[in-house]
Protein backbone atom coordinates (compact mmCIF):
# COMPACT_ATOMS: atom_id res chain seq x y z
CA UNK A 1 0.00 0.00 0.00
CA UNK A 2 1.36 3.61 -0.85
CA UNK A 3 2.02 5.89 2.48
CA UNK A 4 -1.32 7.40 2.83
CA UNK A 5 -0.23 11.19 2.65
CA UNK A 6 0.10 13.54 6.32
CA UNK A 7 0.07 9.73 8.10
CA UNK A 8 1.47 10.27 11.95
CA UNK A 9 1.52 7.38 14.35
CA UNK A 10 1.53 7.68 17.78
CA UNK A 11 3.04 4.90 20.15
CA UNK A 12 2.29 5.40 23.88
CA UNK A 13 3.58 2.55 25.99
CA UNK A 14 5.78 2.77 29.00
CA UNK A 15 7.85 -0.59 27.98
CA UNK A 16 10.60 1.30 26.26
CA UNK A 17 11.62 -1.95 24.61
CA UNK A 18 8.38 -2.13 23.11
CA UNK A 19 7.26 1.61 22.35
CA UNK A 20 11.24 1.84 20.78
CA UNK A 21 10.88 -1.30 19.09
CA UNK A 22 8.06 -0.38 17.45
CA UNK A 23 9.05 3.10 16.21
CA UNK A 24 12.13 1.33 14.71
CA UNK A 25 10.00 -0.50 12.62
CA UNK A 26 7.48 1.60 11.68
CA UNK A 27 9.66 4.32 10.55
CA UNK A 28 11.81 1.51 9.09
CA UNK A 29 8.39 1.80 6.55
CA UNK A 30 8.41 4.85 6.23
CA UNK A 31 5.92 5.75 8.89
CA UNK A 32 6.34 9.19 10.34
CA UNK A 33 5.94 7.66 14.55
CA UNK A 34 6.46 9.47 17.78
CA UNK A 35 6.59 7.89 21.11
CA UNK A 36 5.31 8.46 24.96
CA UNK A 37 6.34 6.69 27.49
CA UNK A 38 3.10 7.50 29.68
CA UNK A 39 -1.14 8.02 29.34
CA UNK A 40 -0.42 11.84 30.82
CA UNK A 41 2.66 12.59 27.89
CA UNK A 42 0.56 10.65 25.16
CA UNK A 43 -2.70 13.27 25.79
CA UNK A 44 -0.37 16.06 26.08
CA UNK A 45 1.02 15.34 22.27
CA UNK A 46 -2.48 14.63 21.23
CA UNK A 47 -3.64 18.20 22.37
CA UNK A 48 -0.99 19.91 20.03
CA UNK A 49 -0.57 17.93 17.24
CA UNK A 50 -2.74 15.86 14.55
CA UNK A 51 -2.40 12.14 14.96
CA UNK A 52 -4.37 9.57 12.63
CA UNK A 53 -2.92 6.38 14.56
CA UNK A 54 -2.74 5.67 18.19
CA UNK A 55 -1.13 2.42 19.22
CA UNK A 56 -1.96 2.72 23.03
CA UNK A 57 -1.00 0.40 25.66
CA UNK A 58 -3.63 -0.44 28.52
CA UNK A 59 -1.77 -1.28 31.36
CA UNK A 60 0.53 1.69 32.30
CA UNK A 61 1.25 3.43 35.20
CA UNK A 62 -0.39 6.32 36.11
CA UNK A 63 -3.28 7.47 33.99
CA UNK A 64 -4.52 4.08 32.51
CA UNK A 65 -5.09 3.68 28.30
CA UNK A 66 -8.58 2.92 29.03
CA UNK A 67 -9.07 6.63 30.36
CA UNK A 68 -6.39 8.01 27.60
CA UNK A 69 -8.60 6.17 25.15
CA UNK A 70 -11.81 8.05 26.63
CA UNK A 71 -10.17 11.29 26.17
CA UNK A 72 -9.10 10.87 23.02
CA UNK A 73 -12.52 10.47 21.56
CA UNK A 74 -13.15 14.45 23.10
CA UNK A 75 -9.86 15.55 21.68
CA UNK A 76 -9.09 13.91 18.33
CA UNK A 77 -12.39 12.19 17.68
CA UNK A 78 -11.42 10.54 14.09
CA UNK A 79 -7.75 9.10 15.51
CA UNK A 80 -7.73 5.47 15.15
CA UNK A 81 -6.72 3.56 18.17
CA UNK A 82 -5.62 0.47 18.14
CA UNK A 83 -4.63 -0.87 21.97
CA UNK A 84 -1.69 -2.96 22.82
CA UNK A 85 -2.18 -5.53 25.22
CA UNK A 86 -0.76 -8.79 27.09
CA UNK A 87 -2.64 -12.07 26.64
CA UNK A 88 -3.79 -11.83 30.43
CA UNK A 89 -5.88 -8.76 29.48
CA UNK A 90 -7.85 -9.88 26.40
CA UNK A 91 -10.77 -8.65 28.31
CA UNK A 92 -9.89 -5.17 28.39
CA UNK A 93 -8.70 -5.07 25.14
CA UNK A 94 -12.75 -6.38 24.34
CA UNK A 95 -13.63 -3.23 26.74
CA UNK A 96 -11.26 -0.97 25.15
CA UNK A 97 -12.94 -1.50 21.56
CA UNK A 98 -16.49 -1.10 22.80
CA UNK A 99 -14.85 1.91 24.11
CA UNK A 100 -14.20 2.99 20.88
CA UNK A 101 -10.39 1.53 19.71
CA UNK A 102 -10.66 0.14 16.29
CA UNK A 103 -8.34 -3.07 16.48
CA UNK A 104 -5.72 -4.16 19.11
CA UNK A 105 -2.09 -5.89 18.95
CA UNK A 106 -1.09 -8.54 21.66
CA UNK A 107 1.89 -8.18 23.43
CA UNK A 108 4.81 -9.03 22.64
CA UNK A 109 4.33 -8.69 19.11
CA UNK A 110 6.39 -9.32 15.66
CA UNK A 111 7.81 -6.73 13.12
CA UNK A 112 4.83 -8.82 10.88
CA UNK A 113 2.09 -8.73 13.36
CA UNK A 114 2.92 -4.55 14.02
CA UNK A 115 2.96 -4.08 10.28
CA UNK A 116 -0.24 -5.98 9.52
CA UNK A 117 -1.97 -4.20 12.72
CA UNK A 118 -1.33 -0.72 11.08
CA UNK A 119 -1.79 -1.37 7.48
CA UNK A 120 -5.03 -2.49 8.07
CA UNK A 121 -5.82 0.88 10.13
CA UNK A 122 -4.40 2.85 7.28
CA UNK A 123 -6.25 0.86 5.02
CA UNK A 124 -9.45 1.84 6.65
CA UNK A 125 -8.26 5.82 6.94
CA UNK A 126 -7.91 5.87 3.33
CA UNK A 127 -11.39 4.10 2.51
CA UNK A 128 -12.41 6.79 4.64
CA UNK A 129 -10.60 9.52 3.02
CA UNK A 130 -11.96 8.00 -0.32
CA UNK A 131 -15.84 7.83 0.87
CA UNK A 132 -15.26 11.39 2.65
CA UNK A 133 -13.82 12.84 -0.70
CA UNK A 134 -16.70 10.78 -3.03
CA UNK A 135 -19.39 12.52 -0.78
CA UNK A 136 -17.99 15.76 -0.65
CA UNK A 137 -18.20 15.64 -4.51
CA UNK A 138 -21.29 14.23 -4.40
CA UNK A 139 -22.68 17.28 -2.46
CA UNK A 140 -21.10 19.80 -4.39
CA UNK A 141 -22.49 18.44 -7.83
CA UNK A 142 -26.09 18.53 -6.10
CA UNK A 143 -25.14 22.23 -5.09
CA UNK A 144 -24.08 23.15 -8.37
CA UNK A 145 -26.88 21.77 -9.70
CA UNK A 146 -28.95 23.41 -7.19
CA UNK A 147 -27.35 26.71 -8.16
CA UNK A 148 -27.61 26.12 -11.98
CA UNK A 149 -31.18 25.27 -11.69
CA UNK A 150 -31.96 28.63 -9.60
CA UNK A 151 -29.53 30.45 -12.04
CA UNK A 152 -31.80 29.54 -14.98
CA UNK A 153 -34.98 30.15 -12.83
CA UNK A 154 -33.58 33.43 -11.94
CA UNK A 155 -32.61 34.63 -15.35
CA UNK A 156 -35.89 33.42 -16.89
CA UNK A 157 -38.00 35.03 -14.24
CA UNK A 158 -36.22 38.07 -14.74
CA UNK A 159 -36.61 38.07 -18.71
CA UNK A 160 -38.17 40.92 -19.95
CA UNK A 161 -39.45 38.94 -22.90
CA UNK A 162 -41.86 36.72 -21.79
CA UNK A 163 -41.30 32.80 -22.14
CA UNK A 164 -43.76 30.23 -22.33
CA UNK A 165 -42.34 26.33 -22.18
CA UNK A 166 -44.79 23.20 -23.00
CA UNK A 167 -44.60 19.60 -22.61
CA UNK A 168 -45.35 17.65 -26.09
CA UNK A 169 -49.14 18.14 -25.58
CA UNK A 170 -49.52 21.70 -25.48
CA UNK A 171 -49.60 21.69 -21.68
CA UNK A 172 -47.56 24.61 -19.60
CA UNK A 173 -45.17 23.09 -17.97
CA UNK A 174 -42.92 26.65 -17.20
CA UNK A 175 -43.80 30.42 -17.92
CA UNK A 176 -41.98 33.21 -16.44
CA UNK A 177 -44.06 36.85 -14.69
CA UNK A 178 -43.17 38.68 -17.89
CA UNK A 179 -45.44 36.34 -20.57
CA UNK A 180 -48.93 36.16 -17.99
CA UNK A 181 -47.91 40.61 -17.50
CA UNK A 182 -47.72 40.66 -21.43
CA UNK A 183 -51.22 38.93 -22.08
CA UNK A 184 -52.92 40.35 -19.21
CA UNK A 185 -53.49 36.84 -17.47
CA UNK A 186 -51.88 37.52 -13.85
CA UNK A 187 -54.79 36.09 -11.84
CA UNK A 188 -54.54 32.44 -12.32
CA UNK A 189 -50.86 30.56 -12.66
CA UNK A 190 -50.83 28.94 -16.11
CA UNK A 191 -49.25 25.59 -14.80
CA UNK A 192 -50.65 23.06 -15.85
CA UNK A 193 -53.22 24.07 -18.28
CA UNK A 194 -53.30 24.14 -22.26
CA UNK A 195 -52.20 26.99 -24.04
CA UNK A 196 -55.39 27.63 -25.80
CA UNK A 197 -57.36 27.04 -22.46
CA UNK A 198 -55.38 29.43 -20.63
CA UNK A 199 -54.32 32.28 -23.45
CA UNK A 200 -57.32 31.75 -25.76
CA UNK A 201 -55.91 32.57 -28.76
CA UNK A 202 -56.48 30.39 -31.31
CA UNK A 203 -53.27 31.71 -34.14
CA UNK A 204 -51.27 31.06 -30.85
CA UNK A 205 -52.33 27.25 -30.09
CA UNK A 206 -52.02 26.53 -34.15
CA UNK A 207 -48.94 28.04 -34.15
CA UNK A 208 -48.32 25.75 -31.29
CA UNK A 209 -49.29 23.19 -33.17
CA UNK A 210 -47.50 23.25 -36.02
CA UNK A 211 -44.52 23.20 -33.72
CA UNK A 212 -44.76 20.11 -32.18
CA UNK A 213 -45.91 18.25 -35.38
CA UNK A 214 -42.40 19.90 -37.19
CA UNK A 215 -40.70 16.77 -39.06
CA UNK A 216 -36.95 16.24 -37.61
CA UNK A 217 -35.68 18.70 -40.60
CA UNK A 218 -37.92 22.15 -39.26
CA UNK A 219 -36.22 23.26 -36.45
CA UNK A 220 -35.68 26.58 -37.17
CA UNK A 221 -39.36 27.48 -35.18
CA UNK A 222 -42.08 29.69 -36.74
CA UNK A 223 -42.95 33.57 -36.10
CA UNK A 224 -45.77 35.08 -35.18
CA UNK A 225 -47.77 38.70 -34.90
CA UNK A 226 -50.19 38.71 -32.31
CA UNK A 227 -52.28 41.63 -30.88
CA UNK A 228 -53.88 41.80 -27.34
CA UNK A 229 -56.61 43.68 -25.40
CA UNK A 230 -58.82 46.34 -26.23
CA UNK A 231 -58.14 49.13 -28.15
CA UNK A 232 -56.45 52.09 -26.18
CA UNK A 233 -54.74 49.19 -24.34
CA UNK A 234 -53.70 47.10 -27.43
CA UNK A 235 -50.26 45.43 -26.74
CA UNK A 236 -48.52 43.64 -30.21
CA UNK A 237 -46.13 40.90 -29.71
CA UNK A 238 -44.27 38.64 -31.50
CA UNK A 239 -44.04 34.99 -30.83
CA UNK A 240 -41.01 33.21 -31.43
CA UNK A 241 -41.80 29.04 -31.06
CA UNK A 242 -39.83 26.33 -31.52
CA UNK A 243 -39.74 22.68 -30.67
CA UNK A 244 -37.71 20.86 -27.81
CA UNK A 245 -36.01 17.84 -29.28
CA UNK A 246 -34.31 14.28 -27.35
CA UNK A 247 -31.08 13.28 -28.59
CA UNK A 248 -32.97 11.36 -30.97
CA UNK A 249 -35.43 13.65 -32.55
CA UNK A 250 -38.43 13.47 -30.87
CA UNK A 251 -40.39 16.32 -29.61
CA UNK A 252 -40.73 16.63 -26.17
CA UNK A 253 -41.97 19.97 -25.33
CA UNK A 254 -41.95 23.59 -27.25
CA UNK A 255 -40.79 27.02 -25.98
CA UNK A 256 -41.89 30.17 -26.79
CA UNK A 257 -40.44 33.80 -26.32
CA UNK A 258 -42.75 36.70 -26.19
CA UNK A 259 -41.30 40.13 -27.60
CA UNK A 260 -43.59 42.97 -27.11
CA UNK A 261 -43.52 45.39 -29.96
CA UNK A 262 -46.27 48.02 -29.08
CA UNK A 263 -43.49 50.65 -28.96
CA UNK A 264 -42.35 49.50 -32.33
CA UNK A 265 -45.81 49.81 -33.56
CA UNK A 266 -45.61 53.44 -32.38
CA UNK A 267 -43.00 54.23 -33.99
CA UNK A 268 -44.32 53.06 -37.16
CA UNK A 269 -47.53 54.26 -36.81
CA UNK A 270 -45.50 58.15 -35.75
CA UNK A 271 -43.31 57.77 -38.82
CA UNK A 272 -46.49 56.99 -40.96
CA UNK A 273 -48.03 60.01 -39.43
CA UNK A 274 -45.05 62.23 -40.59
CA UNK A 275 -44.58 60.56 -43.65
CA UNK A 276 -48.38 61.17 -44.59
CA UNK A 277 -47.73 64.74 -43.39
CA UNK A 278 -44.88 65.73 -45.19
CA UNK A 279 -45.98 64.10 -47.98
CA UNK A 280 -49.48 66.19 -48.51
CA UNK A 281 -47.32 69.19 -48.12
CA UNK A 282 -45.34 68.48 -50.80
CA UNK A 283 -47.82 67.49 -53.32
CA UNK A 284 -49.66 70.65 -53.70
CA UNK A 285 -46.70 73.05 -54.37
CA UNK A 286 -45.18 70.40 -56.53
CA UNK A 287 -48.93 69.92 -58.30
CA UNK A 288 -48.71 73.76 -58.47
CA UNK A 289 -45.39 74.11 -59.97
CA UNK A 290 -46.38 71.41 -62.30
CA UNK A 291 -49.31 72.88 -63.70
CA UNK A 292 -47.67 76.54 -64.23
CA UNK A 293 -44.94 74.22 -65.84
CA UNK A 294 -47.61 73.40 -68.29
CA UNK A 295 -48.69 76.99 -68.69
CA UNK A 296 -45.13 77.81 -70.16
CA UNK A 297 -44.62 74.60 -72.39
CA UNK A 298 -48.44 74.95 -73.74
CA UNK A 299 -47.26 78.61 -74.79
CA UNK A 300 -49.70 80.35 -72.80
CA UNK A 301 -47.21 82.55 -70.95
CA UNK A 302 -46.25 83.72 -74.53
CA UNK A 303 -43.64 82.38 -77.01
CA UNK A 304 -40.83 80.03 -75.89
CA UNK A 305 -38.03 78.58 -78.11
CA UNK A 306 -36.59 75.13 -78.11
CA UNK A 307 -34.24 75.33 -76.08
CA UNK A 308 -36.22 76.51 -73.25
CA UNK A 309 -39.15 74.63 -74.24
CA UNK A 310 -36.86 71.35 -73.87
CA UNK A 311 -35.47 72.35 -70.56
CA UNK A 312 -39.00 73.26 -69.10
CA UNK A 313 -40.06 69.61 -70.21
CA UNK A 314 -37.59 67.87 -68.45
CA UNK A 315 -38.12 69.88 -65.21
CA UNK A 316 -41.75 68.75 -65.68
CA UNK A 317 -40.37 65.58 -65.99
CA UNK A 318 -38.40 65.50 -62.94
CA UNK A 319 -41.52 67.05 -60.84
CA UNK A 320 -43.61 64.28 -62.61
CA UNK A 321 -41.44 61.36 -60.81
CA UNK A 322 -40.88 63.31 -57.40
CA UNK A 323 -45.05 63.51 -57.75
CA UNK A 324 -45.30 59.65 -58.32
CA UNK A 325 -42.90 58.95 -55.76
CA UNK A 326 -44.90 61.09 -52.98
CA UNK A 327 -48.55 59.13 -54.19
CA UNK A 328 -46.49 55.95 -53.66
CA UNK A 329 -45.78 57.28 -49.83
CA UNK A 330 -49.18 58.54 -49.46
CA UNK A 331 -50.82 54.51 -50.64
CA UNK A 332 -48.04 52.94 -48.83
CA UNK A 333 -48.63 54.44 -45.38
CA UNK A 334 -52.67 54.57 -45.82
CA UNK A 335 -52.27 50.73 -46.88
CA UNK A 336 -50.18 49.86 -43.62
CA UNK A 337 -52.53 51.81 -41.35
CA UNK A 338 -55.57 50.14 -43.37
CA UNK A 339 -56.75 53.62 -44.56
CA UNK A 340 -56.53 52.50 -48.55
CA UNK A 341 -60.48 52.68 -48.83
CA UNK A 342 -60.73 50.68 -52.01
CA UNK A 343 -63.31 51.60 -53.94
CA UNK A 344 -64.02 48.50 -56.25
CA UNK A 345 -65.19 48.74 -59.30
CA UNK A 346 -65.04 46.48 -62.59
CA UNK A 347 -62.43 47.73 -64.53
CA UNK A 348 -60.58 46.21 -67.54
CA UNK A 349 -56.88 45.76 -67.19
CA UNK A 350 -55.93 46.53 -70.94
CA UNK A 351 -56.98 50.11 -70.82
CA UNK A 352 -54.78 50.58 -67.96
CA UNK A 353 -52.06 48.88 -69.07
CA UNK A 354 -52.13 50.94 -72.39
CA UNK A 355 -52.08 53.91 -69.88
CA UNK A 356 -49.37 53.35 -68.28
CA UNK A 357 -47.84 52.09 -71.68
CA UNK A 358 -48.14 55.78 -72.74
CA UNK A 359 -46.69 57.55 -69.54
CA UNK A 360 -43.46 55.38 -70.05
CA UNK A 361 -43.05 56.46 -73.88
CA UNK A 362 -40.28 59.32 -73.03
CA UNK A 363 -38.18 56.88 -70.79
CA UNK A 364 -38.54 54.18 -73.25
CA UNK A 365 -37.84 55.64 -75.88
CA UNK A 366 -34.52 57.58 -74.49
CA UNK A 367 -33.40 53.95 -74.06
CA UNK A 368 -34.77 52.77 -77.89
CA UNK A 369 -36.23 50.18 -75.52
CA UNK A 370 -39.35 47.67 -77.43
CA UNK A 371 -42.64 47.30 -76.14
CA UNK A 372 -44.07 44.10 -76.26
CA UNK A 373 -47.73 43.45 -75.08
CA UNK A 374 -49.44 40.26 -75.38
CA UNK A 375 -53.33 40.71 -73.85
CA UNK A 376 -55.43 37.86 -74.00
CA UNK A 377 -58.41 39.27 -76.16
CA UNK A 378 -61.33 37.38 -74.14
CA UNK A 379 -59.22 38.53 -70.73
CA UNK A 380 -62.16 38.97 -68.19
CA UNK A 381 -63.00 42.05 -66.25
CA UNK A 382 -61.67 42.40 -62.80
CA UNK A 383 -63.08 43.56 -59.90
CA UNK A 384 -60.34 46.08 -58.44
CA UNK A 385 -59.96 49.47 -57.26
CA UNK A 386 -58.49 51.50 -60.24
CA UNK A 387 -56.27 53.72 -58.71
CA UNK A 388 -54.09 51.07 -56.80
CA UNK A 389 -54.17 48.89 -59.93
CA UNK A 390 -52.88 51.31 -62.42
CA UNK A 391 -50.42 51.96 -59.16
CA UNK A 392 -49.24 48.43 -59.89
CA UNK A 393 -49.17 48.52 -63.65
CA UNK A 394 -47.45 51.53 -63.61
CA UNK A 395 -44.91 50.40 -60.80
CA UNK A 396 -43.88 47.56 -62.73
CA UNK A 397 -43.56 48.79 -65.79
CA UNK A 398 -41.49 52.04 -64.59
CA UNK A 399 -38.63 49.34 -62.99
CA UNK A 400 -38.71 47.28 -66.44
CA UNK A 401 -38.24 50.73 -67.81
CA UNK A 402 -35.95 51.65 -65.43
CA UNK A 403 -33.42 48.35 -64.91
CA UNK A 404 -33.09 48.15 -68.55
CA UNK A 405 -30.27 48.26 -71.12
CA UNK A 406 -30.18 50.54 -74.16
CA UNK A 407 -32.21 48.60 -77.12
CA UNK A 408 -34.02 46.30 -74.31
CA UNK A 409 -37.25 44.60 -74.50
CA UNK A 410 -40.00 44.90 -72.15
CA UNK A 411 -43.25 42.58 -72.78
CA UNK A 412 -46.67 42.95 -70.42
CA UNK A 413 -49.13 40.01 -70.68
CA UNK A 414 -52.61 39.47 -69.00
CA UNK A 415 -54.49 36.18 -69.38
CA UNK A 416 -57.12 34.36 -67.93
CA UNK A 417 -56.36 31.93 -65.19
CA UNK A 418 -59.37 30.12 -63.60
CA UNK A 419 -60.37 32.69 -61.13
CA UNK A 420 -57.69 34.29 -61.33
CA UNK A 421 -56.68 37.37 -64.26
CA UNK A 422 -52.11 37.07 -64.49
CA UNK A 423 -50.21 39.52 -65.36
CA UNK A 424 -46.76 39.48 -66.27
CA UNK A 425 -44.23 42.22 -66.75
CA UNK A 426 -40.30 40.53 -67.97
CA UNK A 427 -37.59 42.39 -68.99
CA UNK A 428 -34.36 41.27 -70.42
CA UNK A 429 -32.13 44.25 -68.27
CA UNK A 430 -29.84 43.98 -65.65
CA UNK A 431 -32.31 41.73 -63.16
CA UNK A 432 -31.18 40.84 -59.47
CA UNK A 433 -29.33 39.01 -58.11
CA UNK A 434 -30.15 35.70 -55.54
CA UNK A 435 -28.97 37.19 -52.45
CA UNK A 436 -31.08 41.08 -53.31
CA UNK A 437 -34.00 38.88 -54.72
CA UNK A 438 -35.49 38.17 -51.42
CA UNK A 439 -35.64 41.53 -49.78
CA UNK A 440 -37.34 43.80 -53.15
CA UNK A 441 -40.04 43.75 -51.43
CA UNK A 442 -39.09 45.44 -48.57
CA UNK A 443 -39.80 48.72 -47.65
CA UNK A 444 -37.20 51.34 -48.84
CA UNK A 445 -34.77 48.78 -50.20
CA UNK A 446 -32.60 49.67 -52.90
CA UNK A 447 -30.08 47.27 -54.66
CA UNK A 448 -26.61 48.99 -54.65
CA UNK A 449 -24.71 48.44 -57.65
CA UNK A 450 -22.90 50.40 -60.63
CA UNK A 451 -26.27 50.88 -62.59
CA UNK A 452 -28.67 51.20 -59.80
CA UNK A 453 -27.04 54.13 -58.28
CA UNK A 454 -27.34 56.52 -61.68
CA UNK A 455 -31.51 55.32 -61.64
CA UNK A 456 -33.94 57.38 -59.04
CA UNK A 457 -36.16 55.58 -56.92
CA UNK A 458 -36.82 55.29 -53.10
CA UNK A 459 -37.58 51.88 -52.82
CA UNK A 460 -41.30 51.73 -51.67
CA UNK A 461 -42.47 50.89 -55.19
CA UNK A 462 -42.69 47.00 -54.72
CA UNK A 463 -43.99 47.58 -51.21
CA UNK A 464 -46.37 48.93 -52.53
CA UNK A 465 -47.35 47.42 -55.20
CA UNK A 466 -47.36 43.98 -52.89
CA UNK A 467 -49.44 45.81 -50.02
CA UNK A 468 -51.97 46.15 -53.04
CA UNK A 469 -52.19 43.43 -54.13
CA UNK A 470 -52.46 41.31 -51.43
CA UNK A 471 -55.13 43.62 -50.00
CA UNK A 472 -56.92 42.36 -53.63
CA UNK A 473 -56.23 38.69 -52.13
CA UNK A 474 -53.57 38.31 -54.86
CA UNK A 475 -49.87 37.02 -55.08
CA UNK A 476 -47.05 38.49 -56.50
CA UNK A 477 -43.70 36.59 -57.37
CA UNK A 478 -40.37 37.15 -59.10
CA UNK A 479 -38.42 35.57 -61.09
CA UNK A 480 -34.44 37.21 -61.93
CA UNK A 481 -30.95 36.61 -62.96
CA UNK A 482 -28.48 39.08 -62.76
CA UNK A 483 -27.69 40.30 -66.37
CA UNK A 484 -30.44 38.28 -68.10
CA UNK A 485 -33.35 40.43 -66.70
CA UNK A 486 -36.72 40.02 -64.58
CA UNK A 487 -40.10 38.97 -64.64
CA UNK A 488 -43.20 39.92 -62.26
CA UNK A 489 -46.17 37.67 -62.29
CA UNK A 490 -49.08 39.00 -60.16
CA UNK A 491 -51.94 36.68 -59.32
CA UNK A 492 -55.41 38.67 -58.36
CA UNK A 493 -58.75 36.97 -58.25
CA UNK A 494 -61.29 37.83 -60.43
CA UNK A 495 -63.87 39.03 -57.55
CA UNK A 496 -66.67 39.05 -59.99
CA UNK A 497 -68.92 35.78 -60.50
P1 LIG B 1 -37.12 51.81 -56.66
O1 LIG B 1 -37.77 53.10 -56.35
O2 LIG B 1 -35.70 51.76 -56.19
O3 LIG B 1 -37.26 51.38 -58.06
P2 LIG B 1 -38.70 49.49 -56.01
O4 LIG B 1 -39.32 49.12 -54.71
O5 LIG B 1 -39.62 49.67 -57.16
O6 LIG B 1 -37.86 50.77 -55.72
O7 LIG B 1 -37.66 48.38 -56.38
C1 LIG B 1 -36.71 47.96 -55.40
C2 LIG B 1 -35.40 47.56 -56.06
O8 LIG B 1 -35.59 46.36 -56.81
C3 LIG B 1 -34.90 48.56 -57.06
O9 LIG B 1 -34.06 49.53 -56.41
C4 LIG B 1 -34.15 47.72 -58.08
O10 LIG B 1 -32.81 47.59 -57.70
C5 LIG B 1 -34.83 46.37 -58.00
N1 LIG B 1 -35.72 46.16 -59.15
C6 LIG B 1 -37.06 46.37 -59.19
N2 LIG B 1 -37.55 46.03 -60.40
C7 LIG B 1 -36.52 45.60 -61.15
C8 LIG B 1 -36.37 45.12 -62.50
N3 LIG B 1 -37.41 45.02 -63.31
N4 LIG B 1 -35.13 44.77 -62.91
C9 LIG B 1 -34.06 44.86 -62.08
N5 LIG B 1 -34.14 45.31 -60.81
C10 LIG B 1 -35.34 45.69 -60.35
Amino acid sequence: MAILEGMHILVVDDEKIIREGAERILTKEGWKTTIAESGERGLELIKGTEFQILMLDLMMPGISGMEVLKNVREIQPDLLVIVITGYATIENAVEAMRNGAYDFIPKPFTPDQLRIVVRRAMDKISLEREAERLRIEREKSLQDIANEKSKTLTIINHMADGVLVTDQNGYIVLNNPAVTRMLGLEEESPLGKHLSEWAGSEDLTRMLEKVLGMESSQDQGISLELSWGEDPTKSFFVAHSAPVRSDKGEIFGSVTVFNDVTWLKEFDRMKSEFVDMVSHELRSPLSSIRQKLSLIVDGLTGEINEEQGQIVSRVQHRIDGLIGMISNLLDLSRIESGRLVQQKERISLPEIIDEAIDLMTQDAEKKELKFEVAIDAQLFPIHADRQSMETVITNLLSNAVKYNREGGRVSVGAQNRGEFIEVKVADNGVGISKEDLPRIFDKFYRIRSEYTRKVIGSGIGLPLVKAIVEAHFGTITVESETGKGTTFTVLLPRGIG
